[in-house]
């Protein structure tokens, strides 16, 4: 009899370029299965909007298996220990001889696998692993001494020279298979979020990179313009694994002809590179997970500031380009990335907030939250991070207003109540204005707060 196999899917909803559910198509008869750990999801602070993202995407990828005589359970449960247990009670009721999944390298789901594993193990159900989140393997790229980097730039000048050795391609989808689908059960856990902005699944995803790949040459001038769509938008697909990293550099290689040193010098590439360099840095640093710093001499020169925070979180800092930012957020589930690091800057530099409460409320409400470029980010704003900005680097809200959404577009669009102003004060309306258009006086003062973050921080 052949041996039945099966694919659990986590962070990694895609057919294509999926080496865990390639390699249980390849031996025996595959079925899938997909554990919605709700309260542990919530524990982790993800969003309602990651979630509804996932669940579409999980009915795309319910039909895309179906296609390939592939069922797709869906099962709901609480907490990690429940999934472990959802599966091991799936492979014994259903005969299952060897289980596959693609790892997550978060601590608890590492501690979650390895439990599985040892349990599996134990019932004499073989158990493989994968790598299908980053682009090339785990620790590939490492110092002469074998040691890992911490700063991105000799990363990724390392990183490249692994991938002229070992140039990849995608995995396709697994061939159709012989058996025809009996049952698949399914649960549903349906949640609010833009799918307006967001369509759900894989396809969407190669619909996206398609139409950014016919702009990424301009990618470099227009990617720091949030009124411009100068940016992919591709992250929450890549957050949810509805694409890969791999898929996305591989289509922008066959963008250049197959020319690797015009794939290595564009700016899009470098980015998605800084999504592997966090990968690598949480593998590293698996503290990192508990919200340490990743620099232990890091100063934690944190106020209890929640009048603050509150104001940072609804847009009403008073500083037109924050607060649009953190609007986009609300309203959109997502933040353009120079916004992300202007509004970080501002509540932990500017605030003194701690920047794991930034963090937590990114996560929160972030459509492509994801532990280790939300965490990377965060540490990197805030100088306590793996090549994180030097102390004294402290963006100023109204410069970095009038220099990147210079005619105040931007602002326009998202603080609506600002938009008659003229181009120049609508980065910092008047006392007058702000009285009659019902805009909050800034809740800081630049100067003041900037001089009180370089003395404590320095
Ligand atoms: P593009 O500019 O099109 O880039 C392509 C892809 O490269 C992105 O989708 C993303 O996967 C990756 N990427 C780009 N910039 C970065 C970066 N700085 N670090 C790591 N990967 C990057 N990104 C997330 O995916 N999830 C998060 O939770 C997250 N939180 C962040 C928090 C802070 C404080 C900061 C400063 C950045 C954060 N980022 C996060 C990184 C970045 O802002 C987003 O990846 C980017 O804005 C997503 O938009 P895009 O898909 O259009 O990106």
């Amino acid at each position: 009899m052949a041996s039945k196999t099966l694919i659990w899917f986590r962070q990694d909803l895609r057919v294509n370029d999926n080496p865990a559910l390639h390699q249980a198509a390849l031996d025996g008869e595959v079925v899938a299965i997909f554990v919605e750990a709700q309260k542990q999801r919530k524990q982790h602070h993800e969003s309602s909007a990651k979630v509804g993202l996932i669940y579409d995407s999980l009915l795309e990828l319910r039909a895309a298996l179906n296609e390939l005589n592939i069922p797709l359970h869906i099962q709901c449960c609480d907490y990690f220990d429940d999934q472990i247990e959802t599966i091991k009670a799936f492979v014994d009721d259903n005969g299952i001889s060897a289980v596959y999944f693609n790892n997550e390298y978060p601590i608890n789901e590492l501690e979650r696998d390895a439990t599985l594993k040892s349990v599996l193990e134990g019932m004499n159900v073989e158990v493989n692993r994968f790598d299908g989140d980053l682009a090339l393997e785990p620790n590939l790229v490492k110092n002469k001494q074998g040691d890992p980097y911490k700063v991105f730039t000799p990363y990724k000048k390392a990183w490249i020279n692994v991938h002229k050795q070992s140039p990849f391609e995608p995995l396709k989808p697994p061939e159709k298979q012989s058996y025809s689908i009996k049952e698949q059960a399914t649960e549903d856990f349906p949640a609010e979020y833009r799918e307006d902005l967001w369509p759900a699944g894989e396809s969407a995803a190669y619909e996206r990179l398609d139409k950014f790949l016919s702009k990424v040459e301009s990618y470099k001038k227009t990617r720091d313009i949030p009124s411009v769509s100068g940016t992919s938008c591709l992250s929450p697909y890549l957050a949810i694994g509805a694409i890969s990293a791999k898929q996305c550099m591989h289509a922008l290689l066959e963008y250049y002809d197959g020319d690797e040193e015009k794939l290595y010098g564009d700016t899009w590439f470098s980015e998605l590179v800084w999504r592997e360099f966090y990968r690598q840095v949480l593998i590293d640093n698996p503290e990192l997970t508990k919200h340490k710093p990743f620099n232990p001499d890091a100063a934690e020169v944190w106020a209890d500031n929640q009048e603050a925070f509150e104001a940072w979180k609804e847009g009403k800092t008073g500083f037109p380009i924050i607060d649009a930012a953190m609007r986009q957020l609300n309203q959109t589930g997502w933040m353009h990335n120079r916004l992300r690091m202007n509004a970080a800057m501002f509540l932990n530099k500017l605030c003194l907030v701690d920047w794991r409460w930034g963090e937590k409320y990114f996560m929160e409400s972030l459509i492509d939250g994801d532990f280790a470029s939300n965490n990377g980010g965060w540490q990197w704003c805030s100088s306590t991070g793996a090549d994180g900005a030097p102390y004294f680097r402290i963006m100023s809200p109204l410069s970095q207003s009038e220099r990147f959404d210079p005619d105040g577009d931007f602002i326009r669009k998202l603080v609506p109540e600002l938009k008659d102003l003229d181009k120049k004060s609508i980065h910092n309306p008047s006392s007058e204005q702000r009285e009659k258009t019902g805009y909050p006086e800034p809740i800081i003062n630049y100067k003041e707060s900037r001089k009180r973050a370089l003395e404590l921080l320095g």
